[in-house]
């Protein structure tokens, strides 16, 4: 059991974390195949949520694991009782083993986008916050208002791909949380000397860091007293190390 530490949201607490319930069930190769249903689940994805309702044994955890293991989309398995209706303790649930950086897209005081960083989900890395955040922003149709109204808020200082999302995503400002010395392109996008007239439509936003930085600080110290080895462990520690060790 591990415990993490959850500050998005203003929600500020610690949630045990059961591994065994994000461990998916594999398919089991004798099951008897059920290609109507799996059908049927496939249609589902052009829609927000399927529900799977039947009496207990009747195969949905079999049926959906069967889905899981043939479907192409990324996926995440947490098993859910009585006590995840609660939305610290499910969204602890939700990031659990990724790095604790999350973003949200505001715009007219509304947040319109938010997503956490799925690299260990996906297995992937294009895959940051802020990249992830300024997609589905992108994605709303038609988007609610002006671009340049809106702005980034993450929690670690935009890489140079995000950072260039930010930019070619039109929104106005970015804010972030504690500085990434080890990837981090506020500085190098400062030092640019882009001609707005050149193209008027491509600039450079308003920035600025420090916004909750202690409490940004602090998710990678916990992360890192969480893990021990790894190329990401020994990133975080780089963020970690910012501030007072002894927090
Ligand atoms: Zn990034």
């Amino acid at each position: 059991m591990t415990t993490v530490r959850c500050r998005f949201y203003n929600c500020a607490m610690s949630t045990p974390i059961l591994a065994t319930k994000l461990y998916r069930p594999p398919p089991r190769p004798e099951v008897v195949h059920r290609p109507r249903l799996l059908t049927r689940l496939h249609a589902g994805l052009q829609r927000k949520l399927t529900l799977i309702s039947a009496p207990a044994g009747f195969g949905k955890t079999t049926l959906v694991s069967a889905w899981i293991a043939e479907c192409p989309h990324p996926s995440a398995w947490l098993t859910l009782d009585d006590r995840d209706n609660d939305p610290p303790r499910f969204l602890s649930y939700l990031v659990a083993g990724e790095l604790l950086i999350g973003a949200v897209v505001v715009l007219n005081r509304q947040v319109i986008a938010a997503a956490h960083t799925r690299e260990k989900t996906e297995g992937r890395l294009l895959v940051h916050a802020d990249f992830l955040a300024l997609e589905a922003a992108d994605r709303l149709r038609p988007f609610p208002g002006r671009r340049r109204d809106a702005a980034l808020f993450v929690n670690l200082e935009p890489c140079l791909m995000c950072f260039g999302a930010a930019m070619s995503c039109c929104v106005g400002a970015v804010y972030y949380g504690v500085e990434s010395p080890g990837d981090g392109a506020v500085a190098l996008v400062r030092t640019w000397q882009k001609r707005d007239s050149d193209f008027p439509a491509y600039q450079i936003p308003f920035t600025q860091g420090g916004i909750l930085r202690d409490d940004s600080i602090a998710l990678f110290q916990r992360y890192v007293a969480q893990h021990r080895s790894g190329a990401m462990w020994e990133w975080a520690k780089t963020i970690a190390s910012q501030g007072n060790t002894s927090a």
